[in-house]
């Protein structure tokens, strides 16, 4: 039984070192995919549940590598945030995404306001100058802070909220809005809405799946709802995928939505095409 269980034992630590390995490798390549040209973004889709126009885009960074071929987010950017190459590569999404804004806006008369979403870690918050150099990517790029978003999650706000909550004052002073992402997942508390000036709550995914199957579902979404109605808060419904969970969330009086159902997150040619047959050019 003891020889056994010191084969199990090898085994195991076989797995684990190859594992190690394999991460490692990953975040030797990652390190260098800014360089190599290998990120990009894509662009899915904020749409009004009243009339299904689009109303902004969530860019989400993808990674094509030379090997592998596309890795997900999911993968790579917990291995970023460990590693602090979120920071980098942060600044590098943030950059793209409002040039990318600004040319869609030079391009295509956009009458309504219209914004770009850019998702946020904490190792990029607890930089020190973050939001002066965020003001400088605002001013090379020529967008107007109006048309920028950023998601953060109840991790960002729980690491350092006095420094946090100062420069979030000082964002949305400039125009910038803040939207709470994933809301309703990890260690949800409340008080976070009264401390901080959140203005979008990003109703999670796992809600929204379930907001036909159960009936506690449903009750969250429309608490949620009401809740934000109160602040004065909007609320985006993410990973919308069927005609259904629209109808419940129209129901609800939910303004805003994205998912598979409207638009999976596409390049940069097929987010222009979409502009394009909502937009006079
Ligand atoms: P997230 O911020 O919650 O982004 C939404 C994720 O849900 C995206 O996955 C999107 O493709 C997916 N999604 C959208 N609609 C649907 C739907 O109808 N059904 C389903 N099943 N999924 C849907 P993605 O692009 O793989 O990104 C995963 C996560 O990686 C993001 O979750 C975000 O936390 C992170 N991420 C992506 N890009 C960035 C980035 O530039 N910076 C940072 N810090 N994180 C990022
Ligand atoms: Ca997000
Ligand atoms: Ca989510
Ligand atoms: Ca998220």
């Amino acid at each position: 039984a003891k020889a056994g269980g010191k084969a199990r034992y090898e085994v195991f630590d076989t797995s684990m070192r190859d594992r190690v390995v394999a991460l490692f490798q990953l975040e030797t390549d990652l390190r260098r995919a800014i360089d190599n040209q290998e990120l990009h973004l894509h662009y899915q889709p904020i749409v009004s549940l009243v009339n299904q126009k689009i109303v902004g885009f969530e860019a989400l960074v993808r990674w094509q590598h030379p090997q592998r071929g596309a890795i997900s987010p999911a993968e790579f950017i917990p291995i970023a945030e460990e590693t602090g190459l979120i920071v980098p590569i942060g600044w590098w999404v943030l950059q793209q995404a409002c040039l990318q804004m600004q040319l869609w806006q030079a391009q295509f008369a956009m009458n309504v306001p219209f914004k770009i979403s850019v998702n946020f870690s904490a190792p990029q918050f607890t930089q020190p100058q973050v939001g002066k150099q965020i003001i400088q990517i605002l001013q090379a790029t020529g967008l107007d802070a109006k048309s920028l978003q950023l998601e953060l999650t109840e991790s960002v706000l729980m690491e350092h909220p006095e420094a946090i909550a100062a420069l979030m004052e000082e964002l949305n002073a400039l125009g910038v809005s803040l939207a709470l992402d994933d809301f309703g997942t990890g260690y949800s508390s409340l008080s976070y809405l009264q401390r901080f000036p959140i203005n979008i709550l990003k109703l999670d995914r796992s809600f929204v799946c379930r907001i036909g199957k159960c009936y506690q579902s449903w009750e969250i979404v429309r608490a949620t709802i009401m809740l934000a109605r109160a602040l004065d808060m909007e609320v985006v419904a993410e990973g919308i995928e069927t005609l259904e969970q629209l109808a419940r969330l129209r129901g609800l009086k939910c303004k805003f939505g994205q998912g598979y159902y409207f638009s999976q997150p596409v390049d940069s040619t097929a987010a222009g095409e979409l502009l394009a047959q909502q937009f006079d050019r």
